[in-house]
């Protein structure tokens, strides 16, 4: 087996991960791989060859690395300067350099993160290339982390210099690379045993990436569990489940000994699935909620987009980009809804076209409402701060904003099924478990927020009849997340009815 720097990443988060990749790769769960960063971190790394100027670099070969190493060695005994992915072999180990830059008394590492800052497994990568480049008999005389710069604002080109920051890591990843022999060692030897580690669960499960082999590991972990108390801190979580309090169960029993702080809501949580309670009601706390809507009633909600590389001016590294919303609203309770929506016309900046109908669409003086509402107030400020000639009537809407999620993130109105979450996504089908027109899967093409981003980015490369289908199902998904809140506003007026 080789070891390369994701290899040894993933083995210092857990070996046990490096064993079950070579002895039972079919159980790992394809659902926590995330291609829309795989995606960003190419698009980033991209940009970054650039960043010094010309540069050479050495084609990927799957399984052709030492073909790579050589081609590394023939460049560095030509003089060049500046090598991307420059690809190193040795004893069972090996890695690509992002950006290696040469010169006659030594070279420099970078490596190239899409975040915007340096993470600690960041440091154990870098650790890793650092100890294994030196294997090979070169001298390092610099190890550095390049990620994007949240300060930058993009105005007109991009300026590669302001939206990277080059941050030196030499000192750390020259002591962590210290540990890399014994580590690669004992990751070799537990690899070749043949039975199943025993190693212990534990926060590395989750942390610092959700591990991919938990279905198996966790297999006999009972459900629901303290990991899944609505707000417990992960740490606190594995303090419970260390000392044997792991089930529902057991946390009831805690509470009820005093053994166990939780907060009312989380308690509510426990008991309610313990005693498999019904739904509880706090009648007067939800209707002192509803009494703070007026009518005519707005309910809006934002899709957006979140690009590492700004693509406009006055945007920042991953700052939200509003692409789409979906408006519903009533003159009165209980009346029939009416709606409205937005989809911008993918590769064009959206911004101005979607400030100007929301100001259309929505009466300044109106109260709108929306679900985890600050999210949409940022967005409502980015663009009145973009555009100071909608400024007010943007503002206005701001300022009138009522946020649904409140009775439920305070309790007034709790269900078991809600799992101790109050986000929309699961107060819905709490509230309306066998409504087919309020189920996100019965939705064709695009069913999350994550789905309608990645539909969304990929618009601009349709053909139009593709483009026609997948602009429908993101309408379709918006519309029902606006429709949502008119049903939930509907259920807690007849919940809390004297
Ligand atoms: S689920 Fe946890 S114990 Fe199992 S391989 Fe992953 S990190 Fe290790």
């Amino acid at each position: 087996m080789f070891i390369s720097k994701s290899k040894y990443v993933a083995g210092c988060q857990c070996p046990k991960i490096l064993w079950m990749d070579q002895h039972m790769p079919d159980q790992f769960d394809e659902s926590v791989m995330n291609t829309a960063i795989l995606t960003t971190g190419n698009e980033v790394g991209d940009l970054a060859m650039r960043y010094f100027g010309r540069f050479v670099e050495v084609p990927y070969e799957r399984g052709a690395y030492a073909d790579m190493a050589r081609m590394t060695e023939e460049l560095l005994a030509a003089g060049e300067p500046t090598i991307c992915e420059a690809t190193f072999m040795k004893d069972g180990c090996f890695c690509m350099v992002d950006i290696l830059r040469a010169g006659a008394d030594g070279v420099d590492l970078i490596e190239v993160k899409s975040s915007t800052h340096a993470k600690d497994y960041h440091l154990t990568d870098i650790a890793f290339q650092l100890w294994l480049v030196e294997r090979c008999g070169l001298r390092v005389k610099s190890a550095s982390l390049m990620h994007l710069n949240p300060e930058y604002v993009r105005e007109g080109e991009l300026d590669l210099k302001q939206l990277f920051t080059l941050e030196d890591v030499t000192d750390v990843a020259r002591a962590r690379a210290q540990e890399v022999p014994r580590t690669v060692q004992e990751l070799t030897r537990l690899c070749e045993q043949p039975t199943e580690p025993d190693l212990p669960l534990g926060p590395q499960c989750s942390s610092p990436f959700e591990c991919g082999y938990r279905p198996w590991c966790w297999r006999d972990v009972p459900q629901p569990n303290v990991h899944q108390i609505g707000r417990l801190r992960a740490a606190r979580a594995w303090e419970l489940h260390e000392a044997g309090i792991v089930s529902f169960a057991d946390a009831a029993a805690a509470i009820q000994a005093g053994a166990l702080d939780l907060n009312p809501r989380q308690v509510d949580q426990v008991m309610a699935e313990v005693h498999q309670l019904d739904d509880v009601v706090r009648a007067e706390e939800t209707r002192a909620f509803l009494d703070t809507l007026a009518y005519p009633l707005y309910y809006l909600d934002f899709e957006t987009l979140m690009p590492a590389v700004p693509p406009y001016d006055g945007m920042r590294p991953y700052q939200q980009l509003p692409t789409q919303y979906s408006l519903h609203w009533q003159d009165a309770p209980g009346a029939v809804p009416q709606h409205a929506e937005f989809l911008a016309e993918p590769g064009l900046d959206p911004r101005r076209a979607i400030a100007e109908r929301l100001c259309a669409d929505i009466p300044s003086d109106a109260c709108v409402v929306a679900y985890n509402m600050a999210f949409e107030k940022a967005r409502l400020r980015e663009l009145a701060e973009r555009f100071p000639d909608l400024r007010e009537h943007l503002m206005a809407i701001h300022d009138n904003m009522a946020d649904l999620m409140v009775p439920f993130a305070r309790g007034s109105y709790y269900s078991r099924a809600m799992q101790g979450s109050c986000s929309i996504k699961h107060v819905l089908p709490a509230l309306f478990p066998d409504d087919p027109e309020l189920d996100y899967a019965t939705l064709k093409g695009v069913q999350n927020g994550g789905q309608a981003m990645d539909a969304y980015a990929a618009l601009a490369d349709c053909g139009p009849e593709e483009a026609a289908r997948v602009r429908e199902q993101l309408l379709r998904y918006c519309e029902l997340d606006t429709f949502a809140m008119v049903k939930i506003v509907d259920k807690l007026r007849h919940a809390a009815a004297p």
